[in-house]
Formats: structure tokens, sequence, C-alpha cells
């Protein structure tokens, strides 16, 4: 079976190490929406965390970065009193650095993510949606924010106003990623902050077309269990964008473009009101606290 996984960062990458477990190889089609520059450098998060957990390297406890790395670099960066809110490990400096090199002399962001998966000996692939740049930014009542500056820098403790994917719509999905999903059998939509991981993906130009044309399954997995995300700010998010935060709100925003969703078995109840929408809804355990749970939920979505 070919399968294509829509990916944003720390939820979505333990559903990917349980697919890696169950199936090997599959495609990834990472956000790029937080992308950020930080000292000069291109820093892509999700891209990395997706990188970082197929290559078996991750840091699962934070859920960013490489396991195990020191960081000299920013100790040295709070002497010279330089930015050190974004957290840069030692060994992770040197993607960041390799990629910001590779870009300037001209190659695009999927040419340097294939030339790192292939030195990292990772078998998926893993397609930024985009090759141009999109950022997602938090106009909050203290103005316009990078997601990063929103999320990491100020803890989400801004009141948020609306949420842009800027440059999405000039943007266009890789030549990569348009045959990905063309080619598929199945996509997932791996839990992840439905606004900020994976409407960026969906915001680029031209993606809804190519997932509506496409005649795979589509199904997603909510990030969700009750009224609450697993972690993270989708809630407040959600909620301050007028959005509901349940299984049933997050079925709504994607409801056009999928054809089941996998709630947890503890929201059985609002199985009604999603299938209203016309999703079917699967309902089993979502949490994903260990490496059998991720085992188990990539293998339930393989047979759904
Ligand atoms: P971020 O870029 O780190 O915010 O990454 P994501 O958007 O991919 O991940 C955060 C989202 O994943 C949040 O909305 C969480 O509710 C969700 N999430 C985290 N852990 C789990 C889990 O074990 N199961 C499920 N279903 N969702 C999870």
């Amino acid at each position: 079976m070919k399968l294509v996984a829509l990916a944003g960062g720390t939820g979505s990458a333990k559903l990917l190490r349980g697919l890696k477990s169950e199936i090997g190889k599959f495609t990834v089609i990472a956000n790029v929406g937080d992308n950020v520059w930080m000292h000069g450098l291109y820093v892509c998060p999700d891209i990395d965390i997706a990188m970082y957990t197929l290559a078996g390297i991750a840091d699962t406890r934070k859920g960013w970065g490489v396991k195990g790395d020191s960081f000299r670099m920013l100790e040295q960066m709070a002497l010279l009193r330089g930015e050190t809110w974004f957290r840069l490990g030692d060994r992770d400096l040197a993607i960041h650095l390799l990629r910001t090199e590779m870009l300037k002399e001209g190659k695009t962001l999927t040419e340097v993510t294939v030339f790192a998966l292939d030195a990292l000996k990772v078998r998926q692939r893993i397609l930024p949606v985009t090759d141009a740049p999109v950022e997602t930014r938090i106009l909050t009542k203290e103005g316009d924010l990078h997601l990063q500056e929103f999320w990491v820098r100020r803890r989400a403790r801004v009141a948020v106003k609306d949420v842009v994917y800027k440059g999405a719509r000039e943007a266009h999905p890789t030549r990569e990623v348009a045959s990905a999903v063309d080619e598929a059998d199945k996509i997932v939509i791996c839990p992840g902050n439905p606004v900020t991981s994976i409407m960026p993906i969906l915001a680029v130009d031209g993606m809804q077309t190519l997932l509506a044309s496409s005649k795979a399954e589509k199904i997603a997995v909510s990030p969700m269990i009750g009224s609450r995300p697993f972690s993270g700010p989708a809630g407040k998010i959600m909620r301050a964008l007028g959005q509901g935060t349940d299984s049933v709100a997050v079925s709504k925003m994607f409801a056009r473009l999928i054809d089941k969703i996998v709630i947890d078995e503890s929201d059985v109840g609002m199985k009604g009101k999603i299938e209203e929408l016309g999703v079917r809804c699967l309902a089993t355990r979502t949490a994903m606290n260990n490496r059998s749970q991720e085992r188990r939920l990539a293998s339930f979505l393989i047979e759904a």
C-alpha cells in the first residue's frame, strides 16, 4: 500500500514512528509554516522532528531536537547577550548550517531534505509541502507574531485574534508532493495542531484540489480528547477563531477533504454529530504514550 502522511510536529512524529514499525516505507508531507530564520540559519522544526524520529535519533522526551544533545553554543550565545529563547542543540545545529548553505547554493528545500534523509539512512520520504516560503503568523493583541515567537518565546500567553498563512496563496505543492498524492492508496492526516500544523499544509494553493482529485482513501486522526487537545495550544487558538475544541470541530475543518476520522474511544458519543457531516467516524484509543500505543494506532489506520 502506498501511504502518504500529512504531518506537523510532536503529535505527528509519534504516529510516524508507529507507521515505520508497521509498514516501513511511506511518504511524509511536512508542514513548513513553522520554519523560522534564527541566527541567520533556516530552521524547519516539523521536517526535522519527522527526520530525527524516523532516523531514531529524536529527543522524544522534549519532542524536538537530537537525543542526548548539549547546549554549549546557547551558553555562549547567552554570554554574548544573543537570543536564546529558541533552543538549538549543538548536534542539531549541523542540519541548520548545512541546509542554509545548500539553500544559498540554490538547492531547493526538497533537495536538501532528500540529501539529509539519505545521509541519516532514513528509508521513508519526507517532502516539504512546498519549496516556497510559507509562514504561520499569529495575529495577537500585541501584534503579529511568527508561530515560534507566539508558542516558544511568549509561551502562548498572548490573546489570539487570528491566524494567517503568509505566502500560502503564492506557493504551490512541489512536483514530488503532487505525484505522491496522486499515486497514494491512503492519505493519513496525522494528529497535529489543526490550525498551526495541518491547515498551513492545506492552505498551500492547489493542495486541496490535489487531495480532492486523488483516489486515495483519506483518513484523519483527531488530536483532541474530550474538549481539549492532548497537548499544546490548539484549544486556545481554535477557541479564539470561534471554533469548538473537540473532535467534532476538527471533523468540521477537514470534512470536505476526508472520508474518515479516527477519534478517541472515550468520545464515541460524538460519532452521530461527526457522521452528520458526511465523515465516517471510527473510535479507538488515540493516546500514544508509548511505542506499543503508537504501533497499535498505526496498524488501526492501515486496516481502517
Ligand atoms: P507541534 O508543531 O509540536 O505543535 O506539533 P503537532 O501539531 O503535530 O502536535 C501537537 C498536536 O498533537 C496537539 O494538537 C496534540 O493534541 C496532538 N497530540 C499529541 N500527542 C498526541 C497523542 O498521543 N495522540 C493524539 N491523537 N494526538 C496527540
